[in-house]
């Protein structure tokens, strides 16, 4: 039987799902470096597709896609300090989509992470994929501007 996501539209058969696929490839980008230099494309891609970012973070995650994927800037050279309570203080915003913040309209995504998890044994076209991944998203990403 397969599943569809409702955030992203990625198909499933079996056991696999968006978030564990999302578990695999971090685990596999924390412990080899050939699979960590796309991260930073990994997290924003995911997050974007299913929708969990705040409206500033989109807006400023699609400049650092931009800058990856228009103007070659390496995406280990992307600075994601998104997590820490005091750059969340600097910027006076919230990463996590808030409850007050209106639905993202719906995306038929050209690539979700289930494209990208057919290659996820080979680090190169892993890395390849990860980056059309990332085109896909930033090509098709609505953030209402
Ligand atoms: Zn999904």
């Amino acid at each position: 039987m397969s599943e569809t996501c409702s955030l992203c539209g990625a198909i499933w058969e079996g056991d696999i799902h968006c978030q564990n696929a999302f578990d695999e490839f971090l685990a596999l980008e924390f412990s080899h470096a050939a699979y960590g230099k796309v991260h930073m494309l990994t997290v924003t891609c995911f997050m974007i597709q299913h929708q969990r970012y705040s409206n500033p973070a989109l807006a400023w995650m699609q400049q650092n896609l931009r800058d990856v994927v228009e103007n070659g800037v390496s995406p280990t050279d992307i600075r994601t300090l998104m997590t820490s309570t005091v750059n969340q203080k600097k910027r006076g915003w919230k990463v996590e989509r808030q409850p007050h913040e209106y639905e993202l309209p719906h995306v038929e995504w050209s690539i979700t992470i289930a494209d990208v998890y057919h290659h996820k044994d080979d680090p190169l076209s892993y890395c390849s994929w990860v980056e059309h991944w990332a085109e896909a998203t930033l090509e098709e990403m609505s953030i209402g501007n």
